[in-house]
């Protein structure tokens, strides 16, 4: 699929569409989006982010952002800020309408009192282990609670109790009546509130009974006259649960509509926020933004661009059934989008000396430079050169094969924008390792043309040693090794970790242009790949993170199926 073919309607769409043109809910369109607090947002969030804000956005409607914060035991206002930061950097914006399933307590207290009245839920004092054991199978009916025929002043009664403190945490819960014989196991008088004596970090210590998100998403939905309420299919099922709440409560004509689609699975990624969380606690990675994680802040300091990762959602699209996505079209779309904007410049990462042995001692010049091909506008630049160089290590090789067209001795290159050299002199340390190679230039061929015809075939990067700035740069690999690293209950998903997947190079040598870098700045290093100045980088300490390579491998996968 091309990303510039006429996108048709995704089903979502096509829904939205329909309402719009039968007048349903006085065409608003309102959606949110519900993160929980407990962790940063991922890829499969910006996803979701993508979708309810882009739908907003599309039909002049609304997004509210609603951060569902039922459960004061993993949840923080770290998380809060995180994402609020996450969300606004991706380009999204919810203005005023940022909301809390935790503003709503009161009432979800109130509805839950209305069930009780209307005798449809009951205080059970079953412990959670007993309730799972009754709950049967979905060929099996389960087997009535021996409190569900408690009298409607008895519940209200225990219910209050609970509310004020008065019974230990698991010894009483609240549930809904509704058929134990359900071939839909949410359906089995499912748990609307349990009793948790936890501090929660915007309602303090008021309350020590939550609802269950079940409880509190539908009617969250309700009371913000969210018209399309979108999420992945795990939902789907429970559904038919949140319409009977809304039912039973609201009883209205107006009812939030939900749509299921498919979440966002990468290969070689885990999205799980537990496993992600357990890979912060036990310290596999640097923390949440490090560069390795598939977290928003982890790929903003891996140095993608909001826009690469909307495109991606944009071509990964919106569909009802599970698939896998190769993480190779997300390395795609940041190369596309960096090769577009990012500046060239030169940076050597394992570097060998060179002298130019005819080029005068203590003298240098400054040769122009194209910032980048892509974008006639970014205009040029002036590189230094002089006596003293640096090369990569691996484009010299003493004793080369036919094909290696880098420097060998006796051989001539072209130095990227500055002159043809020819290396003359391998010297060595007393160890027998390279230390330095003695080359000369041909000052005819300056800006690296040729002078009189004759052809070289290979073209270095370099960086002039007395103006070289130092750096330390940071190669990432996948974080795991193996395609589907949680596929496999039996295996541990820290099996699959990939030993390999940060290597730090200290001794990296940059053209001093880069002195001007800001953090988030990208560039592509000639020849190396996309870099960006880390967030921990300070002028005296430079660390870049490389962001990908330039090899394509999603590209080329590509060509070889047209
Ligand atoms: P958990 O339920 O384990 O905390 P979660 O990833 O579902 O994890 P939420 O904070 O509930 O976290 O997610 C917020 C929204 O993002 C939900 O609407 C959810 O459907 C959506 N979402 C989560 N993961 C993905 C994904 N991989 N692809 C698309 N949407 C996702
Ligand atoms: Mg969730």
């Amino acid at each position: 699929m091309s990303e510039k073919e006429e996108k048709s309607l995704n089903f979502i769409e096509q829904i939205i569409e329909e309402d719009l043109k039968n007048g349903k809910n006085q065409s608003r369109v309102h959606t949110r989006f519900p993160p929980e607090p407990n962790g940063y947002l991922h890829i499969g969030h910006a996803k979701s982010i993508c979708l309810n804000f882009g739908i907003a956005q599309k039909y002049g409607g609304t997004c509210n952002l609603r951060f569902d914060d039922t459960n004061p035991v993993k949840e923080d206002v770290e998380y809060v800020d995180s994402i609020k930061k996450d969300i606004n950097w991706l380009g999204f914006n919810w203005n005023e309408n940022l909301f809390f399933a935790s503003d709503y307590f009161e009432k979800l207290y109130e509805y839950a009192v209305l069930l009780i009245k209307k005798d449809l839920a009951y205080v059970c004092q079953l412990s959670a282990e007993e309730i799972a054991a009754q709950k049967g199978t979905p060929t099996q009916p389960g087997q009535h609670s021996p409190y569900r025929n408690r009298n409607v002043q008895e519940n209200l009664d225990l219910f209050e109790r609970m509310r004020k403190g008065e019974f230990a945490e698991g010894s009483h819960s609240l549930r809904a009546k509704i058929d134990m014989a359900s071939p839909n196991m949410h359906m089995r008088d499912p748990l609307l509130y349990r009793i948790k004596f936890a501090h929660h970090h915007r309602t303090g210590d008021k309350w020590c009974i939550y609802p269950m998100y079940d409880f509190a998403h539908g009617q969250s939905d309700y009371i913000e006259g969210i018209t399309h309420s979108l999420c992945t299919l795990e939902f789907e099922v429970h559904r038919p649960l949140y319409e009977w709440f809304v039912e039973q409560i609201f009883g209205t004509d107006y009812r939030p509509r939900q749509i299921e689609f498919a979440r966002l699975n990468l290969n070689y990624t885990v999205m799980s926020k537990r496993k992600l969380l357990q890979l912060v606690k036990e310290q596999y990675v640097s923390g949440w933004d490090d560069p390795r994680m598939p977290t928003i802040s982890g790929l903003r300091r891996r140095g993608y661009t909001p826009t690469s990762i909307r495109n991606f959602a944009d071509i990964i699209g919106i569909a009802k059934r599970n698939n896998v996505i190769d993480v190779a079209l997300l390395e795609h779309s940041i190369r596309e989008d960096l090769n577009k904007t990012a500046l060239r410049v030169m940076a050597v990462l394992n570097p060998i000396k060179v002298t130019i042995t005819n080029y005068p001692e203590g003298e240098s010049e400054w040769l122009e430079a194209v910032n980048n091909p892509e974008d006639e506008a970014a205009g040029v630049r002036q590189v230094p050169f002089s006596r003293h160089l640096f090369i990569e290590q691996e484009d010299f090789m003493e004793n080369a094969p036919k094909k290696f067209f880098r420097l060998t001795k006796g051989g001539e290159v072209r130095l990227r924008y500055a002159y043809f050299i020819t290396c003359n002199e391998v010297v060595k340390d007393e160890n027998g390792n390279i230390s330095e190679l003695l080359c000369s230039y041909d000052p005819l061929s300056k800006g690296g043309k040729s002078p009189d015809g004759r052809k070289v075939k290979g073209t270095l990067h370099w960086v002039s040693e007395p103006h070289a700035l130092n750096a330390e740069v940071r190669l990432y690999d996948r974080l795991f090794n193996h395609e589907s690293p949680d596929g496999d209950k039996e295996v541990n998903f820290l099996t699959h970790l990939n030993p390999n997947s940060l290597q730090v190079l200290k001794n990296c040598k940059l053209e001093p242009d880069l002195a001007k870098a800001e953090i988030e700045d990208r560039y592509q290093f000639e020849r190396l790949g996309y870099f960006c100045l880390d967030s921990n980088s300070t002028p005296e300490n430079l660390i870049f993170n490389r962001t990908v390579a330039l090899r394509d491998t999603w590209a080329k996968e590509q060509k070889k199926e047209e």
